[in-house]
C-alpha cells in the first residue's frame, strides 16, 4: 500500500509540475484511543498514530512561490512564501500553506539566519477525510517535517507539532489542541502517546493488542460533525465556567474528590460538563496504568466508561454512535466508545480478532435496520510517525 501511493504521489507531482520531486515524506491520521475534550483543558489524551498516510511530494523552487496540488482536487494552489494570508475560502490548501507559514514563524524566532525559498508539493492519502482521523493534521505534519529537512530549519518532533497546529490555528482558523499533530509526529509501530496536554510531555506507552489477539476497529457512521451547530462552543464555555467557579485556571487542577463541591456550587449541566472531563482524565491515567499492569484486555470497561460519561455527562453522542457501541459490545468487543469530538464521527471498538467478522456484520445488520446510512467498519494499527520514505 505504502509504496503504491509513493509511487502515486510521485506521478502526480511530475504530471502536475513537469519534473521529479525532491523526496516523499509521510505522516499518519490518528485516532483516540481515551481522553476526550481534555486537550484544552490542560489534561491528558492517548491517541495512537495509525496505519493510514498522508504523502507530501516536494521540491524547493528558485523563487518564492508556493505550488501545491492533490489528488483530491484539479485545482493547483499558489501563494507568495512571505505572504501567506489567514484562509479566506477554507479550501484544502490552507493547511499545506499553515505549516509554511507556521515553520517560518518558529525558524525566524529561533534562528539567526532563515530564508525560506518557494516550494512544490503534490499530497496524495488514504486517511479517511472528516472521520475523525485527522487527515488534516497528517497533511500539515508531511509538509512541516519535509521543510524543515529541506529549509535546514532543524526543529524537533514537539516544536513540529506545535508548527502544525499553530499553521491550523492562526492560517485553516480552526481552534484545535495538539493532540492530533502529537500522536502523527510521535506515534511508534504499536505504541500509545500519553500526552499531558498542559506539560506536553509526550509517552510511548506499549499498546499490546496484536500480541493479545486484539485488533482496533473503526466504525465511521458517516454522520457528519456537526461542530458548526455551537455544541463543540457551548462545551468549551461549560469548562471554562465550571473552572472558574471552582477558582481555577483549567478543569486539570479539579480532582474526583472535589466534585462533591462543584455539584453544589454550580448548575446541574456545568456539574455534569465538568464532571465529565475530571473522570476522563482519571480514565487514560488509569488506561495506561492497566495496559502496564495488566495489558489490553483490562482496559475494556474504562473505554465503555468513557462512552457512557460522553453520552450521559458531556452530551456529545447522537443514536448512530450509542447504537454502534452498543451492538459490538454484544457481539464480542472488549471496550467501545465513540471518539473524536463528538455530534457524529466514529466509534472505536477493541475487538478479538475472531469477532471481527461477527461484530462488523453484527453493526452492519442494526444500522439497516433502524434506516441509518451505511458505516465504513476497518480495523487500524498504530503506526510509526512522520517520516521521510524517499
Ligand atoms: P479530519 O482531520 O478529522 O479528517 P478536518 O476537517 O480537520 O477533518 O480536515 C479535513 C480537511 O483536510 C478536508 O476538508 C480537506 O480540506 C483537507 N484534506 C484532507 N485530506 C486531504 C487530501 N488528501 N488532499 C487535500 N486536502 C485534504
Ligand atoms: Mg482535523
Amino acid at each position: 500500500m505504502t509504496d503504491t501511493l509513493i509511487a502515486k504521489v510521485t506521478s502526480g507531482f511530475e504530471s502536475k509540475f513537469g519534473y521529479q520531486p525532491t523526496g516523499v515524506w509521510s505522516a499518519p491520521g490518528r485516532v483516540n484511543l481515551i481522553g476526550e475534550h481534555t486537550d484544552y483543558n490542560e489534561g491528558f489524551v492517548f491517541p495512537f498514530a495509525i496505519n493510514r498516510h498522508t504523502f507530501a511530494a516536494i521540491s524547493l523552487r528558485d523563487d518564492s512561490t508556493i505550488r501545491v496540488a492533490s489528488s483530491f482536487s484539479p485545482i493547483i494552489h499558489q501563494v507568495d512564501v512571505l505572504a501567506i494570508a489567514r484562509n479566506e475560502g477554507n479550501d484544502w490548501a490552507a493547511y499545506p500553506f499553515g505549516a509554511a507559514w507556521a515553520i517560518q514563524e518558529m525558524a525566524n524566532s529561533l534562528l539567526k539566519e532563515f530564508e525560506a525559498t518557494g516550494f512544490d508539493c503534490f499530497i496524495e492519502s488514504d486517511v479517511p477525510v472528516g472521520a475523525g482521523l485527522s487527515s488534516s493534521a497528517a497533511i500539515e505534519c508531511s509538509v512541516a517535517l519535509a521543510l524543515n529537512e529541506l529549509w535546514s530549519v532543524g526543529l524537533d518532533r514537539r516544536q513540529l507539532a506545535r508548527v502544525g497546529q499553530m499553521g491550523e490555528n492562526v492560517i485553516v482558523g480552526a481552534p484545535t489542541g495538539i493532540m492530533d499533530q502529537s500522536a502523527s509526529l510521535l506515534g511508534e509501530t504499536d505504541h500509545g502517546v500519553f500526552l499531558d496536554c498542559r506539560t506536553l510531555e509526550a509517552e510511548s506507552i506499549e499498546l499490546g493488542f496484536a500480541k493479545d489477539g486484539l485488533e482496533l476497529l473503526i466504525i465511521d457512521t458517516k454522520v457528519a460533525h456537526r461542530l458548526v451547530d455551537g455544541g463543540y462552543a457551548s462545551r468549551r464555555e461549560a469548562c471554562e465556567r465550571g473552572a472558574s467557579a471552582m477558582g481555577v485556571t483549567s478543569l486539570r487542577d479539579v480532582s474526583p474528590s472535589d466534585l462533591l463541591k462543584a455539584k453544589e456550587i454550580m448548575d446541574d449541566a456545568t456539574f455534569r460538563r465538568v464532571r465529565h472531563v475530571v473522570t476522563e482524565n482519571d480514565r487514560v491515567l488509569a488506561t495506561v496504568e492497566s495496559l502496564r499492569t495488566n495489558g489490553p484486555r483490562s482496559i475494556g470497561r474504562l473505554m465503555y466508561a468513557s462512552h457512557e460519561s460522553m453520552r450521559d455527562d458531556f452530551e456529545i453522542s447522537v443514536d448512530e454512535l450509542d447504537t454502534a457501541v452498543e451492538t459490538v459490545l454484544r457481539h464480542g468487543a472488549i471496550g467501545a466508545r465513540m471518539t473524536g469530538g463528538g455530534f457524529g464521527g466514529a466509534a472505536i471498538a477493541l475487538t478479538p480478532i475472531e469477532k471481527i467478522s461477527e461484530v462488523s456484520l453484527s453493526v452492519i445488520a442494526e444500522f439497516e435496520a433502524l434506516g441509518y446510512a451505511k458505516p465504513e467498519i476497518f480495523v487500524v494499527s498504530a503506526a510509526q510517525g512522520a517520516k521521510r520514505e524517499i
